[in-house]
């Protein structure tokens, strides 16, 4: 992988307001097999699976992440799409972890351990990751670029790309409509942002919260670790 920062951040630049196929091609063109998406399945994973299976070739590889706390409804929808697009979706795995409820003391670090180690170990083996990420998703991310260049604390450098981050909450819910995707059915029922099963990790959203209110909800934690356990360079 051969960008520098500088070109990164031009050409994250020349990107910005770019329709998501445009640079999900750009991506496959540049990254070939060392190129793959990163989803939970919200919705704005499912919109950018939804472009890359149908109009990019060649077709970009998925995997998730299995915690191991995935709501039932999520692990049938990841059946719904392998069959929908006849892919094989890679599911990371973490090592036993040896607390079973770790997430009630300890949540960061249970994040470390079933979902940040997992992404780590997998990096090595590609030059860019595509996420949905979206700076409409959280203050957190209020700033996140089309591109950007990271380092892991192991010293793998990628490309992070991020083809929905110019995109709003209600763009992305217009394009699963309008073309009538499968979605995760717990969304029906309040679940704005979707993680692991334990009530203090995911609840519900009320009315007018925010779509990631329920994620660790009553805690200082917004994120789980994957989008910033590296850094940007
Ligand atoms: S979301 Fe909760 S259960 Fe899932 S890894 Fe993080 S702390 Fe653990």
């Amino acid at each position: 992988m051969n960008f520098t920062p500088e070109q990164i951040r031009e050409l994250a630049g020349q990107f910005e307001g770019r329709e998501p196929l445009d640079i999900l091609q750009w991506a496959a063109d540049q990254f070939g097999s060392r190129l793959a998406i990163s989803t939970a399945f919200g919705p704005d994973g499912l919109v950018i699976i939804d472009i890359a299976q149908r109009k990019i070739a060649p077709r970009i590889p998925v995997f998730t992440i299995d915690t191991g706390f995935l709501f039932p409804e999520t692990l049938e929808l990841i059946g719904k799409i392998e069959r929908e697009y006849g892919i094989t979706i890679e599911k990371l795995q973490p090592d036993p972890v040896a607390e079973t409820e770790l997430y009630r003391r300890d949540p960061n670090r249970c994040c470390h351990l079933r979902k940040v180690l997992p992404l780590q170990k997998k990096l090595p083996a590609l030059d860019a990751m595509i996420t949905g990420l979206r700076r409409s998703q959280s203050a957190t991310r209020g700033d996140t670029p089309v591109l950007q260049l990271q380092e892991t604390p192991t010293g793998h450098r990628y490309v992070k790309i991020n083809p929905l981050a110019t995109w709003t909450e209600e763009q992305v819910w217009w394009y699963i409509v309008s073309r009538q995707l499968d979605y995760n059915p717990l969304h029906d029922r309040g679940y704005a942002s979707i993680g692991c099963t334990p009530d203090c990790c995911t609840r519900p959203v009320a009315e007018g919260e925010h779509e990631r209110a329920g994620r660790w909800a009553g805690t200082a934690k917004k994120e789980c670790g994957l989008h910033t356990f590296a850094a940007n360079i």
